[in-house]
């Protein structure tokens, strides 16, 4: 998706005349991307329709920037049609709530359920999880794991094969240890789907939940609208969490799963671990869905983990796009200091996956920290030029020879040099954004 739809406003943005033809292609391009990601057709329909609404032709034609109006038109409708227009229920700390996760087996809710627990939990809560699936053998030992694991309170039964009354005694019980936030796991498969909905039904009126919330796992497909949907029907779904995010879908379900329920997202989970788990936030996911994500959340990533006073400068040189040996040797020195480069670079597509590879932070580390001595040997000249072709054999040798090191680890270096040149240079021209503000358009 993220690709055609990047392409196609490429396409537009390369057009110099943007005619009623050329907002046309465009938005047939979006459309046909949407679907095939999976985003309801009559979604899709209405977008189409509100931006040829929206954007007025003659208005273009005065001569504003027509790019950019097209642009942040189609930006602020899939903003809008990822936000139901009234918040979810949000638990208070100290105050009990009771929630829900429903969704179908596999979709990650019991992962989820203590991913949720466990961010609470962080921030000083008391949650505690209930095992109310009593479908799938196992599912109580998952759940238990997990929140030993991360030692939070659990309830659940080996031998009570009543997921209502499982989820009843559980809340009951943990309304009275002043647990301030009891989530209650349920099954996510019958033998019958309506068996499924039915025993939703019952642990809902059972258990009383200030929020249900629906967990749908991002590569869902087309079932994404009828799947939430059926789970309205019977529970009073007030919220989504999307799962799964870290693979290759865009979630472009989510959109579909908001749409069905009239609630918003909350949360994503981006992997499999405890800590693999995000706020949601409409904007970067919107750039994400266009394609633009990645950089968004760089750039939101940057302003997490580079120091202060350093960021107007990163940024600046971030905008000019010229990526000198200075600059690598920086952002070098940042990532030993930071730790994992994971944190900042995993960010942009290639760079931590193969300069640091996951599981060999140690042995980039070295490599990095070797880079850096070659590279105290170059001039001021080799450092702040952005050609690597001034860095020609024999100056290679003087490097080499400068810093003991072989020249065929500095040819190595160059190569890597030029790699992350070219990822730098995509992002040329870059708007520098404020915190929290949206950088890709
Ligand atoms: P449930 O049947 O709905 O309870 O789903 P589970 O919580 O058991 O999750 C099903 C599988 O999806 C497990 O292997 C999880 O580790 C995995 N999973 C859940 N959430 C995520 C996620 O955000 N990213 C990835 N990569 N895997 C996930
Ligand atoms: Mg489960």
């Amino acid at each position: 998706l993220g690709g055609s739809i990047s392409r196609a406003i490429q396409q537009m943005s390369n057009a110099t005349i943007i005619d009623e033809k050329v907002l046309n292609e465009c938005l047939n391009e979006i459309t046909r991307a949407l679907l095939q990601s999976d985003v309801q057709f009559k979604l899709v329909r209405d977008m189409q329709t509100n931006i040829k609404k929206i954007v007025n032709l003659d208005d273009l034609a005065a001569g504003h920037n027509k790019r950019k109006i097209i642009q942040q038109a189609i930006f602020n409708e899939l903003c809008k049609m990822l936000d139901p227009g009234k918040p979810s229920f949000t638990p208070k700390k100290g105050k009990t709530s009771v929630v829900m996760f429903v969704g179908l087996q596999g979709s990650g809710k019991t992962t989820t359920c203590t991913k949720y627990a466990y961010y609470h939990q962080k921030k000083g809560w008391k949650p505690a999880l209930v095992c109310a699936d009593t479908f799938r053998a196992g599912a109580f030992d998952q759940l238990k794991q997990n929140a030993t694991k991360a030692k939070i309170p659990f309830y659940g039964s080996y031998m009570e094969s009543d997921p209502v009354k499982i989820a009843e005694e559980g809340v009951e019980r943990f309304k009275k240890e002043n647990c301030d936030l009891i989530i209650v796991d349920t099954s996510g498969r019958h033998k019958q789907e309506a068996a499924l909905f039915e025993e939703m039904r019952q642990v809902s009126e059972a258990t009383k939940p200030d929020l249900v919330i629906f967990v749908m796992d991002s590569s869902i497909g087309q079932a994404a609208f009828d799947q939430a949907q059926a789970f309205k029907q019977s529970v009073a779904v007030g919220a989504v969490i999307v799962t799964k995010m870290d693979g290759h879908a865009k979630g472009g379900g989510a959109l579909s799963a908001v749409a069905a329920t009239k609630s918003p997202v909350i949360f994503i989970g981006t992997g499999e671990h405890m800590d693999e788990f995000e706020v949601f936030d409409v904007k970067p996911f919107v750039s994400r869905l266009l394609g633009m994500g990645d950089w968004s959340g760089f750039m939101d990533k940057i302003h997490e983990v580079v120091p202060m006073d350093q960021q107007p400068e990163l940024l600046q040189k971030l905008s000019e796009g010229n990526f000198t040996l200075r600059i690598m040797y920086e952002q070098f020195q940042n990532i030993l200091k930071m730790g994992p480069i994971g944190q900042v670079f995993s960010m942009l597509p290639g760079f931590s996956s193969e300069l640091m590879p996951k599981g060999r932070e140690k042995e980039s580390q070295a490599k990095i920290k070797r880079y850096m001595t070659m590279m105290d040997s170059m001039t001021n000249e080799e450092l702040d030029s952005s050609n690597p072709k001034l860095i020609n054999e024999s100056r290679m040798m003087r490097i080499a020879r400068g810093s003991g090191r072989h020249i065929r680890e500095v040819m190595e270096m160059m190569e890597e040099y030029k790699r992350l040149a070219k990822i730098w240079s995509k992002m040329k021209g870059l708007k520098i954004p404020k915190k929290g503000e949206m950088s890709a358009l």
